[in-house]
């Protein structure tokens, strides 16, 4: 099976790390690409795991060494997509999730064109807001500028070839999940059935020959 990137983007506090996550539980054909970032780790997040946490300078030199598929500055920080953290989940034979902007998506997929691109809706802006203030992991600075940052990044939804609403999280973890079983089935089976169709052909076309 020829393994694939996974892109899922959406406002801050759509719930599409969260997504991420119970993909990876329930799915064991899918890894995760764990990116680098210059943002300040939240008390609960462990480097290596959640991000790799890299200082400005060791981002700007990663940067020069080319270590990324693409990088972007997201509400005040840098981020990027690591080539070898892609690099390692193919290798694995497994489809690479990764939760990237909406600037990171499009440029990921510039350069990797088999890329599906998910983008993560919330029910409402209600919702949003609640999730972003409810999280108490951000100043209302920081709460401002990702809300400021949302209005842009949902004008740009028509660029994403799918769409989940997360208004419940385990229907939003299947229908990405029926999203992945489809692009596996489009990739994996197109040679096989165009077979299959080729040779049921001739079959009937022998058989005709009886008529
Ligand atoms: P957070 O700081 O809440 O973890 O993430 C903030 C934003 O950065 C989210 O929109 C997230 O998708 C985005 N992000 C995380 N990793 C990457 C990455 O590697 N590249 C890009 N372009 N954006 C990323």
């Amino acid at each position: 099976m020829k393994c694939f990137p996974v892109i899922l983007s959406a406002p801050s506090g759509a719930g599409k790390t969260t997504i991420a996550r119970r993909l990876l539980e329930v799915r064991k054909d899918v890894g995760y690409s764990v990116s680098a970032t210059t943002r300040t780790p939240r008390p609960d997040e462990v480097d290596g795991v959640a991000y790799h946490f890299l200082s400005t300078a060791q981002f700007e030199q990663a940067v020069q060494n080319g270590e990324f598929a693409e990088y972007a500055r997201v509400h005040g920080n840098m981020y990027g997509t690591l080539r070898r953290e892609v690099e390692r989940v193919l290798a694995s034979n497994r489809n690479v999730v990764m939760d990237i902007d909406v600037q990171g998506a499009m440029q990921f997929s510039a350069s990797f064109p088999d890329a599906v691109r998910i983008f993560v809706l919330p029910p409402s802006g209600e919702a949003l807001l609640a999730r972003l203030k409810d999280r108490g992991t951000e100043d209302s600075a920081t709460i401002a500028t990702r809300l400021r940052d949302a209005i842009g990044e949902i004008g740009v939804i028509g660029e994403f070839e799918y769409v989940v609403v997360n208004d419940q999280l385990e229907r939003a973890v299947a229908q990405v999940s029926c999203i992945i079983d489809a692009e596996c089935l489009k990739r994996v089976n197109s040679p096989q059935s165009a077979r299959i169709a080729a040779e049921t052909v001739s079959v009937l076309k022998a058989e005709l020959l009886h008529f």
